[in-house]
């Protein structure tokens, strides 16, 4: 058990450190941050940053060093590298939950292995594999990037032949997955926590609805199409979480259809749509994964109110700060970052059905 007091590592420097060290402040641990850029709004409410690059291994064996235990809030931090800090201190989750998930073709793979049904896929490298793939899932699909895509980044929709052959040609030199379009009724995430003893808990799964790939509201509870279908999915969620022996947050994201639930794809980290936790659970995610990897009891994840509606916050919709709290009942949460860009997560607002 790593006590109150020492030191928690967060690889990665943005919201999602941000509220992890906000949560692990609360139970007396100091955080550092590791991160490539300068302007780390995770760094912000830390006690130490280190800026350096994800591949100074030098830089990542004194970070672990400082730290009694490390985890990491981005998803993209390479894996290799990650050797030289597990040497120094213990990782969690595992560097396995994030070589599967930065592979988008690996982490359909493996959630098919084990029972989960994801959306109809094939890997793509070539214009020949690109034919074959059109010739076995049809159109219309999404040829995503394998790697580096998020938020509805190196995406690309494919309706019609012209189009897959455009695609083929931006997408050259990139490895990816070529994926049916599914028409579904909604789409909804899984999160659990598990313990170092091995104890899972899930939070109410929100029903969450996204603009152009990215998050912009989730509810919860869920419709009742969603909800009929949040046992199996939390049976995927339990066999990934056993099988990567994983301590943490995990999230795991579905479409709804009318003959199930199909696997979309996992974060090993908290998650966006796990915000309205904060105020709308028992315990947050943020709170349980520090608890979790620092080997404590895990706290109660029940809901803490009828309903919740979490809406994020993206590009100029942070200037409505002020028009935001003039209705008492709403929390605002501001991430601090210094620019606004369009599609970028500036914040979020809960709102609690009491
Ligand atoms: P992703 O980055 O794969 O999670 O995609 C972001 C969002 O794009 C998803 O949450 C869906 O709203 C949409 N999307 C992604 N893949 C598909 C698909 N195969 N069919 C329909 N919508 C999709």
């Amino acid at each position: 058990m790593i006590p109150p007091g020492e030191t928690i590592g967060i690889l990665g420097g943005g919201q999602l450190g941000r509220m992890l060290a906000l949560a692990a402040a609360q139970l007396g641990y100091r955080c550092h941050v590791f991160a490539p850029e300068r302007d780390s709004i995770a760094a912000d409410v830390c006690a130490e940053f280190t800026c350096a690059a994800w591949d100074d291994r030098k830089a990542l064996e004194t970070f672990a060093k400082s730290c009694a235990v490390v985890t990491y809030e981005f998803e993209n931090v390479p894996v290799e590298p990650l050797a030289a800090v597990k040497v120094a201190a213990p990782l969690h989750p595992p560097r396995r939950a994030l070589e599967i998930a930065q592979d988008r073709f690996t982490e359909k793979r493996y959630a098919e292995d084990l029972g989960g049904v994801p959306v109809a896929f094939a890997p793509v490298g070539t214009v020949a594999d690109l034919r074959h793939a059109l010739g076995r899932i049809g159109l219309p699909g999404i040829l995503k990037t394998r790697r580096d895509g998020y938020d509805g980044k190196g995406q690309q929709r494919i309706a019609d032949d012209v189009a897959a052959h455009d695609a083929m040609h931006a997408f050259a030199g990139h490895p990816a997955i070529y994926e049916a379009f599914v028409e579904f009724e909604a789409e909804f995430s899984v999160i659990l926590v598990r313990g170092a003893d091995g104890d899972i808990r899930f939070w109410d799964s929100a029903e969450n609805v996204h603009a152009r790939g990215i998050l912009s509201r989730s509810t919860v509870p869920a419709s009742p199409l969603v909800q009929s279908q949040i046992a199996d999915a939390r049976g995927l969620a339990t066999r990934v979480a056993e099988a990567l022996s994983y301590v943490g947050v995990l999230t795991l994201e579905f479409f709804a259809t009318p003959l199930g639930p199909l696997f979309n794809e996992m974060a090993p980290r908290v998650h966006n749509s796990g915000h309205w936790t904060i105020e709308g659970a028992l315990t947050s995610q943020f709170e349980n994964h520090i608890r979790a990897i620092c080997g404590l009891p895990l706290g109660d994840t029940s809901l803490a109110c009828k309903g919740v509606v979490m809406d994020n916050l993206i590009g100029d919709a942070a200037h409505d700060w002020a028009q935001i709290l003039s209705d008492p009942a709403n929390h605002l949460h501001l991430y601090g970052k210094a620019a606004v860009r369009p599609g970028r997560k500036m914040g979020h607002v809960t709102r609690l059905l009491l």
